[in-house]
């Protein structure tokens, strides 16, 4: 089939992994692909990108991800964020102009289910912004409890839909309960957001079956990065699989698949291809989320090697963020960007 027709085919057929899986192969004629990921992105989300702003409070993590440069006992030094810390940086985010901080942080058992849901309640009463929340594996109770404290969404990525690979990957876990927790997130009425490691195995019809699982799920927002390997990992010295460009149709295949979720434009996409998130602003991404993180802790933040604007403070951050995306002949847009799998279309985008 020529690109055409695995396009048509892609939003038709049912079982879409074989189509994917050809479209991931193709060696040229893939121009329409990009086209198509941006009609997509354009009809939905018009010339709008959405700023978040990303709060890293904790680096500290009980896990070692076979991949991640701050698993348990990888880092020579590290940081914990107290709440006080973490309400100043919202009070400078929100006087910024951000309506959504993202809160991020390793599984660090040091803050307790209750530390989160008082700093969710006071960031909920004191700033009137959206919370997403990206601090990992938890009870179906306590996801309940995050969302009644004003946690109204929650990233938390599959990484891979090989089984056995995840099982690899991430000592004594597996696939199958980290998919639960997925749906235990949903299930609290939180917005969900997933996606994977592009590149961690390197097989493209595993790649194929991520972007189809991908689906499936039917997630508010999207959000994944190529793998970049980190020195201090067990995976030292591996590289990327396929020629970069395989990273960048993996996210405009997503777009077509997926046109009302909110796909962020992620940094790791820029130590992959120097333009990186260039190219997926021109293409499929609708969310952009600078760091707000205080400069003195962005260093010992890095989950892969070569993170860029751990040298900036927020105001930079955010300047650059904001010329980035005007560069592209985008608009960067403040307001909140719910989930549109659970807003009335179209009134989402309506500005302040
Ligand atoms: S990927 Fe997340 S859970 Fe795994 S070690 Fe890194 S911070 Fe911890």
């Amino acid at each position: 089939m020529n690109t055409h027709n695995l396009l048509r085919a892609l939003t038709s057929e049912n079982d879409k992994t074989p189509i994917i899986f050809e479209l991931l192969n193709l060696k040229s004629d893939t121009d329409q692909i990009y086209a198509l990921a941006k009609a997509t992105r354009d009809r939905v989300f018009g010339n709008k990108i959405l700023l978040r702003g990303i709060i890293e409070f904790s680096s500290f993590c009980r896990c070692r991800c076979s991949y991640c440069g701050i698993g348990a006992g990888r880092r020579k030094s590290g940081y914990r964020m107290t709440k006080e810390e973490i309400l100043e940086q919202c009070a400078d985010g929100k006087q910024a102009g951000y309506a959504t901080f993202v809160l991020q942080s390793g599984e660090d058992p040091t803050y307790s289910v209750k530390d989160i849901c008082d700093i969710l309640s006071e960031i909920h009463n004191r700033f009137n912004v959206a919370v997403t929340l990206s601090i990992g594996e938890f009870a179906p109770q306590e996801y309940a409890r995050f969302h009644a404290s004003g946690c109204d969404r929650y990233l938390l990525r599959f990484e891979t839909s090989n089984a056995s690979l995840y099982a690899a990957l991430h000592e004594g876990q597996t696939l199958e309960s980290r998919l639960e927790c997925i749906e235990n997130i949903k299930k609290s009425g939180i917005q969900v957001g997933s996606g994977f490691l592009i590149g961690i195995s390197p097989d493209l019809n595993d790649l194929a079956k991520d972007i189809a699982l991908t689906t499936t799920l039917a997630l508010d927002m999207i959000g994944c990065g190529p793998f970049i390997a980190d020195n201090d990992t067990p995976l030292a010295g591996r590289s990327f699989p396929w020629d970069p460009e395989i990273a960048l149709r993996t996210m405009a295949i997503l777009r077509i698949l997926n046109p009302l979720s909110h796909i962020p434009s992620t940094t790791a996409f820029d130590v992959l291809i120097p333009t990186g998130r260039d190219e997926l602003l021109k293409s499929c991404a609708n969310v952009y989320m600078p760091n707000i993180t205080r400069q003195k802790y962005r260093a010992d933040y890095q989950l892969y090697p070569g993170k860029p604007g751990i040298d900036e403070d927020c105001s930079v951050s955010m300047e650059k963020a904001i010329a980035r995306i005007r560069r592209c002949g985008l608009e960067p847009s403040f307001v909140r960007g719910d989930s549109l799998l659970k807003t009335t279309f179209p009134n989402f985008m309506v500005d302040k």
